[in-house]
């Protein structure tokens, strides 16, 4: 049944590749700059969850992304919360739903270039996907015409995924005034958002600024979804902590129409998952609802920003006092944890080869992987492979 030709052997996912390549490799100068970090206590009986997740967790995710307590969707009960496998598993829930009940244009519009994921998830849902311009080669910043003017040029009601903060790969998101644009195309040509969270707090360091546009369109009123990620901002990677959210617009019958998507959701998380895992959801639980861990937290995710905005300033600096070509300003004008350096596939190559030094190959790096001690070696090494 399952020759070569109906299943042919699936290409390795590139990233996971270059983790085992990584470890690997002997050389002790060796740098990750691909993404890691751990941690976390017990506190088990191994009960299943509700289907929906444990609702402590949902509810105070919700408030986290929506704006707190206050937030109008949470207030008027506009909310339907689904604890998911990390954010792979909200973006895939929603994806699902849309799948099966969008009566809109079904295609995905996807910035270009997105978190690769973004591509087999709705495309394995049975979503067509589309692109619109994002990351400008020039400026190595935001392609705010081109994406503005593709999202005009889309049908109407076409779905637009959105990345709430922290764009990965490219570290470039909109400022609020052009989100405020975004806002204004995306009402105008009736499209349905769809917001991936997954650095809420790892990107500025502030969970308010970071959730600043998922507060705009709750404020405009917008039906959306958003799929939310506790892996980076609380470090629960392996855990698969995460949350989707669908919202929908104030109406009279707001209330019920949450009521009937639940009532869905339901019944294609029972038929993924059964029931979300315990572990992850419990730690953040216990820290979103204790109002000292909280700000625990919050000091905590200032500290882990914090460094990285420094690395960003010190692999800038040191790439510049060595007369290296080219401009470094996007080094420090990206946010968060991922950086588009400019480098081409050719000098990624070379700089693994010849100083051990991995990103994945559109020359993306992670700012968590530089620390004090390794800052200069990668500068000098981007220095040699440009030149
Ligand atoms: N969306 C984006 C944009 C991401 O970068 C990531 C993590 N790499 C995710 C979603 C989901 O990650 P996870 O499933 O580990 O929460």
């Amino acid at each position: 049944n399952f020759t070569a030709e109906v299943v042919p052997q699936a290409p390795e996912d590139p990233l996971f590749g270059l983790v085992r390549a990584f470890r690997a490799d002997q050389d002790p100068n060796k740098v990750d700059l691909a993404d890691d970090i751990l941690h976390n206590d017990p506190e088990l009986n191994h009960e299943y969850a509700p289907i929906s997740g444990i609702a402590s967790f949902t509810s105070k995710a919700a408030e986290l992304i929506l704006g707190g307590a206050d937030s109008p969707a949470v207030k008027e009960k506009r909310v339907a919360s689904f604890q998911t496998i990390s954010g792979t598993g909200a973006v895939h829930l929603g994806a699902l739903f849309l799948a099966k009940f969008y009566k809109g244009n079904k295609k995905v519009y996807l910035s270009d270039p997105t978190w690769a994921n973004h591509h087999q998830i709705f495309t394995n849902v049975g979503l067509p996907i589309a692109s619109y311009p994002y990351f400008s080669k020039e400026t190595r910043g935001l392609d705010f015409e081109g994406m503005k003017s593709a999202l005009l040029g889309a049908p109407e009601r076409s779905v637009v995924l959105l990345h709430a903060c922290a764009h990965n790969p490219t570290g470039v998101d909109p400022t609020l005034e052009q989100w405020k644009e975004i806002a204004e195309v995306i009402r105008l040509k009736n499209h349905f958002p769809f917001f991936d969270s997954a650095y809420q707090g790892f990107a500025s360091g502030d969970l308010l600024r970071d959730n600043a546009a998922v507060r705009y369109f709750v404020e405009q009123g917008f039906e959306f979804v958003v799929a939310q990620s506790f892996a980076k901002n609380f470090g629960l990677y392996g855990e698969r902590a995460g949350c989707f959210h669908f919202v929908t617009a104030p109406a009279p019958d707001a209330e019920a129409t949450v009521t009937r998507v639940a009532s869905q959701l339901s019944i294609l998380q029972r038929s993924e998952i059964s029931n979300p895992p315990l572990y992850g959801a419990r730690i953040a639980s216990i820290v979103l609802n204790d109002p000292k861990l909280f700000s625990e937290w919050e000091e905590n995710l200032k500290t882990m920003s914090g460094r990285i905005i420094s690395m960003r300033k010190a692999l800038r600096s040191k790439i510049e006092e060595l007369g290296t070509p080219g401009t470094w300003n996007h080094i420090t004008d990206q946010i968060g944890m991922f950086s588009f350096t400019g480098l081409s596939e050719t000098q990624v190559q070379k700089i693994r080869s010849d100083y051990h030094i991995y990103m994945t190959k559109n020359g993306r790096i992670s700012m968590a992987g530089l620390n004090t001690r390794n800052v200069d070696y990668v500068a000098k090494a981007i220095n040699a492979i440009v030149r």
